[in-house]
């Protein structure tokens, strides 16, 4: 999918200036039906967007209401748009998650750190910020390894000892932490990587994780995700394939400024 064009978001303007004149000079016309037949609009409009297209379709919508000299109580703001646009339950089943995966401080700066992960996730925070809303969900994994871990060197495993409990290394980027939307019931933490001898690359691997995001995607009737974290050929793409294996029906996206990875970004740019 890509962004809306000038074009795309013009023939927006124009469309919702025919239901509006439509509305304006029938002599019978019912701002109940007008409202209806916006959203009903709008509910076309929203089978083919992405979160960034949201602020400028809503924007559009506004303009096309705006320029034939009315707006009605309920829509006299952009924000109200916005909120038809990404709010799914009164409109359609359309469920948005955003799964960030491992923006820890140790994958960042810190004991493994992922070349280009300090930009990506700066790239994230600045995501979050102007996007987050437009998310029924936001889950962040977090790689949470006990002191002796087996995927750390001295124990036999691949990597250098990385986020173990409560280091400051596992914690997550305050940058991200920032911008994450304050006291929201759906913002989440899971964790993976808690059992000395197993290691989880996916929260899928983790049978608790597992069972707390099938919970969560089952419950809420997730229809997209998009997903973006550390390391893009590591944990990413393990997350990404199980996610895909187990919700074949789910559409993904992959939010590549927000992604670093060891690899360059070779792996994950298969998908
Ligand atoms: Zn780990």
């Amino acid at each position: 999918m890509n962004k809306y064009s000038e074009d795309d978001l013009a023939n927006i303007i124009q469309n919702v200036m025919n239901i509006t004149s439509d509305y304006v000079f029938n002599p019978n016309g019912s701002v109940i039906e007008f409202e209806q037949n916006i959203c009903d609009y709008i509910n076309t409009l929203k089978d083919n967007i992405i979160v960034e297209d949201i602020p400028n379709i809503a924007q559009a919508i506004y303009e096309g209401i705006s320029n034939l000299g009315i707006i009605e109580d309920s829509f006299n703001n952009v924000d109200h748009f916005k909120n038809l646009l990404s709010d799914n339950q009164e409109l359609d089943m359309k469920k948005r998650m955003l799964l960030i995966v491992d923006p820890q401080i140790d994958f960042i700066n810190g004991s493994l750190p992922v070349p280009g992960a300090e930009e990506a996730m700066n790239n994230l925070a600045r995501y979050l910020l102007d996007f987050g809303n437009c998310y029924d969900n936001i889950l962040v994994t977090c790689d949470r390894h006990p002191l002796r871990h087996c995927s750390f060197k001295e124990f036999g495993g691949e990597w250098p000892p990385h986020c173990v409990e409560s280091s400051v290394g596992a914690s997550v980027w305050p940058a991200i932490m920032k911008e994450l939307p304050p006291f929201s019931l759906n913002t989440r933490f899971l964790y993976k990587g808690e059992n000395p001898n197993k290691d989880e690359y996916s929260i899928f691997g983790s049978e608790k994780g597992a069972r707390e995001m099938d919970a969560i995607i089952s419950k809420e009737e997730i229809s997209h995700i998009d997903i973006c974290g550390l390391a893009g050929d590591v944990c990413v793409k393990t997350t990404l394939e199980d996610a895909i294996r187990l919700y074949p029906h789910i559409h993904y996206r992959i939010l590549e400024d927000c992604v670093a990875s060891l690899d360059g970004g070779e792996s994950i740019s298969q998908f």
